[in-house]
């Protein structure tokens, strides 16, 4: 098919993350991918700024992937994990247990989905029903998992009647990672004491009815690309310790590396009772995530009820497995270093752009936040004029490209960033 037959079909059928049902912008049909490089049908070529969503971490067409994908397609595609287990799935859970500490390992479907069971995991575990979760958090998309995502940053508000009423303390200040002004990069902030007398606060107020605090450590991702400082993180451990409440860490857009280090939760130093990961756990292959858990957690637990037809899925276990591996091998810390160097200096001009309220960086994930809401399409026209695609949404254009980009192509990214910072209003 051509580029605008597809275009047209899609449009006639198909529903896109968060649109309607024929949405007033078309979306792009890509006819291949390879490394960090997009090649739509009409014969463009863009750097997937994006790692599409978080997950491309090595890349797309990984010689690597490719073959743990077709050798495990050879072995067995699929078989249902109830009363049955298989070598991928026992070598991925026994890689997961090893990284995180974290020994019980739920292999779900998707990134919603291992909260949901993380929510479930923690209910379960200690009678209680609440939990005490951030403004601006986002876990993603399904009924029990709005409940704990901010009620007013627009994504759920129409269900907000149907949800569970938990616990929400306020947003963190956004000041850690290096912020990028007009005058230069300023210091790092320290902790808040106003915000965390108020976390002490909410949470003693709130213990005994509480499950969990669930949290994305050290960066919250589509609530806004938020970063904040690990003390908070430190805090709301020593809390959940003091007051017998869990604490669960969703590592689904943290996990792998992204930030600087394996997991969001490691610049804190904090083990969290109940882990979520997902995103690049296949290096964006397949759609699979997984809930750690420690054991005593699983033991007060008893049965967990849950059980998704495609749980444990082998192939995707195999490719995840492999994705661990080649990470394994990488010099990720590098690689991400280098990425959030390149980041802090291709993206300072663009602090200067009138329209622009903030630039900022953290491990290998680069964002400006505009005064106002941006017009996505004329950003994204801009940037793939550029040759580069992101996806920009509310006040920001952000990206968090594919490890191994390099640094010309990281340099095509901020350009495309820079001009579009240019052309805010
Ligand atoms: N948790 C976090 C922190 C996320 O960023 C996301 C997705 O963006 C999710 C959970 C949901 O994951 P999925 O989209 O795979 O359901």
């Amino acid at each position: 098919m051509n580029a605008g037959t597809l275009r047209d079909l899609d449009r006639a059928h198909l529903w896109h993350p968060y649109a309607g049902a024929t949405p007033p912008e078309p979306a792009h049909p890509v006819a291949g991918a390879d490394g960090v490089r997009l090649t739509l049908a009409d014969g463009r070529e863009l750097i997937d700024g994006m790692s599409s969503w978080w997950a491309a971490i090595h890349g797309h067409n990984h010689p690597r992937l490719n073959a743990a994908a077709r050798e495990q397609l050879d072995v067995m595609a699929h078989v249902m994990f109830g009363g049955l287990t298989h070598e991928p799935a026992v070598r991925l859970a026994v890689r997961l247990a090893e990284l995180s500490g974290l020994p019980k390992v739920f292999l779900a479907d998707s990134g919603s989905v291992a909260v949901e069971v993380a929510i479930k995991m923690a209910v379960q575990a200690t009678g209680r029903g609440r939990l005490l979760t951030i403004r601006n958090g986002y876990h993603g998309d399904t009924f029990g998992v709005m409940a704990v995502c901010d009620p007013v940053n627009g994504m759920h508000h129409l269900f907000t009647d149907l949800l569970p009423r938990h616990v929400f303390a306020d947003a963190p200040p956004c000041d850690h990672g290096r912020h990028l002004g007009p005058a230069g990069e300023r210091d790092a902030a320290p902790p808040d004491p106003a915000y965390l007398a108020h976390l002490d606060e909410l949470v003693a107020r709130h213990a005994p009815e509480l499950a969990a605090i669930i949290v994305e450590p050290v960066v919250q991702g589509a609530g806004g690309m938020r970063f904040y400082h690990p003390a908070y993180l430190r805090r709301l451990r020593e809390l959940a310790d003091e007051h017998g409440v869990l604490l669960i860490a969703d590592e689904i857009a943290t996990g792998f590396g992204r930030t600087g280090e394996m997991f969001g939760c490691d610049h804190a130093g904090v083990r969290p009772d109940i882990m979520c990961v997902g995103k690049a756990l296949t290096g964006g292959y397949l759609t699979m995530a997984a809930t750690l858990c420690a054991e005593e957690v699983a033991e007060r637990v008893g049965v967990l009820m849950h059980g998704p037809t495609y749980m444990g899925n082998p192939l995707a276990a195999a490719v995840a497995g492999a994705s661990l591996d080649l990470l394994a091998e990488r010099p990720w810390r590098q690689e991400v270093g280098r990425i959030e160097d390149g980041l802090a200096a291709g993206l300072a001009g663009a602090a200067r752009a009138p329209g622009v309220a903030d630039v900022r960086v953290f491990g290998a994930i680069g964002v400006v936040e505009a005064a106002a809401p941006v017009d996505v399409a004329k950003v994204q026209e801009i940037v793939m004029g550029h040759g580069v695609w992101l996806r920009p949404f509310g006040r920001l254009i952000y990206t968090m490209p594919p490890y191994g980009i390099t640094p010309a192509e990281l340099a095509a990214v901020t350009d495309a960033m820079s001009a579009a910072a240019a052309a805010l209003p």
